[in-house]
């Protein structure tokens, strides 16, 4: 049972990472040196590699009805030219127009399976556009509607870490195979440096098959960049906390002793997501007194306590799912970003659908995807300009599609 000390002290720190009054212009903020406001505020950031240039004022000065009207007209004269995929995390605004919805995986597999297209308005976060890019042709575009759309998760691994991590692992443990697993949410070069190293990628709905064939190849993984991903698929395979170590970047041997790494099987990266590292057992444990019965869903983005304390856990797609296949009068508390609660809710006003974070933290850059910047991009498409277009270099991208092509092997556990 945490102090009362303990849950202040988590509740202040969960605040420093969350501010619930997002702009409703995110270009206002756009050349600000953090995430900006939103549940990943508190979040070290990462500098962009080339931040977005200003909108022309013709989209920031629009009303919204006029930036519906404008996105409309364009989605219609491009017509089969060009789709657009939105991210289930995306505002209304923009879900509005998309021709595919899902999570990033789904949405990848959506440009490989659209040759005839050529080009994707990815509605969602950087690494989403790139792993599109290196799914679909090389003849077709990705374009990114907001170049600081990124992911706070994604941004806590990064290259040279992750090369150095490695570097110190076999200098401590010589001669033993150690395989890279990252996760989606990571950037090109992080997927391309598991594809050159025996590794391999995977989503939130397949990890457990893809960690299980990773130890066929090797006694130990470095789960890359959710350690709670890591922690919750680890766990449900039967490896113990004490088999698992987590590797912060800033110190010598990831903060760990040289015994310390020669026991675990799983070395977990110390990222996460600021979204989902809110949910708390207390507040499931509010959920269950106040409506008796219900059942509780939560991202496995979140902390293993508030795993287990759930019902189900599982990925957008098993969330969507089990809200599907519950019953009119069932009551479904959810551990997951509010965009999609709030979306779940309104599809379902026969049962009673509730977000367990009672203070509203979208997620503030996919929040940055504005429909002033999906206006633009179409309406630059539709001059013959590709605006933010997201372009993986081939070397990378070959890299990156060997460690997705060893995912999609994988054969499900
Ligand atoms: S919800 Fe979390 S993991 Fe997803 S894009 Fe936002 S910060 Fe990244």
């Amino acid at each position: 049972m945490p102090s009362v000390a303990d849950l202040i002290t988590r509740k202040a720190a969960q605040e420093a990472t969350c501010d619930t009054e997002l702009p409703a212009e995110p270009w206002q903020t756009a050349q600000n040196a953090s995430y900006g406001p939103g549940a990943s505020r508190g979040d070290t950031f990462a500098p962009l590699p080339t931040p977005q240039a200003p909108l022309p004022a013709r989209y920031t000065q629009a009303s919204p009805e006029e930036l519906d009207a404008m996105i409309a007209a364009a989605k219609e004269q491009l017509g089969d030219r060009v789709k657009i995929l939105g991210h289930f995390y995306q505002r209304d605004e923009i879900v509005k127009f998309a021709d595919f919805i899902g999570d990033s995986f789904n949405l990848a597999q959506q440009a490989k399976a659209h040759p005839e297209a050529e080009a994707f308005v990815f509605c969602g976060v950087h690494f989403m556009a790139e792993t599109a890019d290196i799914l679909s042709g090389a003849d077709q575009a990705v374009v990114l509607p907001n170049l600081n759309a990124g992911c706070s998760m994604a941004d806590m691994a990064n290259l040279a870490q992750v090369e150095a991590c490695f570097d110190q692992l076999h200098e401590a443990l010589p001669g033993e195979a150690i395989v890279p697993v990252t996760y989606m949410n990571s950037a090109a070069d992080i997927k391309a440096f598991c594809g050159r190293n025996d590794g391999v990628v995977c989503t939130s709905s397949n990890a457990a098959t893809v960690l299980k064939e990773a130890f066929e190849r090797a006694e130990r993984v470095v789960f890359l960049p959710d350690q709670h991903l890591g922690r919750n698929t680890a766990r449900a395979m039967g490896i113990t906390d004490e088999q698992m170590c987590m590797w912060n970047p800033n110190e010598p041997l990831g903060g760990n002793t040289a015994q310390q790494l020669a026991q675990a099987k799983v070395i977990l990266w110390n990222g996460f997501c600021s979204v989902h590292r809110r949910f708390t057992v207390e507040q499931i444990e509010k959920a269950r007194a106040e409506y008796p019965g219900v059942h509780v869903v939560v991202h496995p983005e979140c902390p293993a306590p508030v795993v287990d304390a759930a019902d189900s856990s599982g990925s957008t797609e098993v969330i969507r799912r089990v809200v599907e296949n519950s019953a009119p009068g069932d009551v479904i508390a959810i551990g997951t970003e509010i965009n999609m609660v709030n979306r779940l809710a309104q599809q379902y006003p026969d049962r009673t659908i509730f977000c367990l974070d009672p203070v509203v933290c979208p997620c503030s850059t996919m929040y940055r995807i504005h429909p002033a910047y999906l206006a633009w991009t179409l309406e630059s498409l539709l001059e013959g300009r590709v605006e933010n277009q997201i372009a993986v270099p081939e070397a990378t991208a070959a890299d990156a599609r060997v460690a997705l092509e060893r995912m999609l092997a994988a054969k499900p556990c």
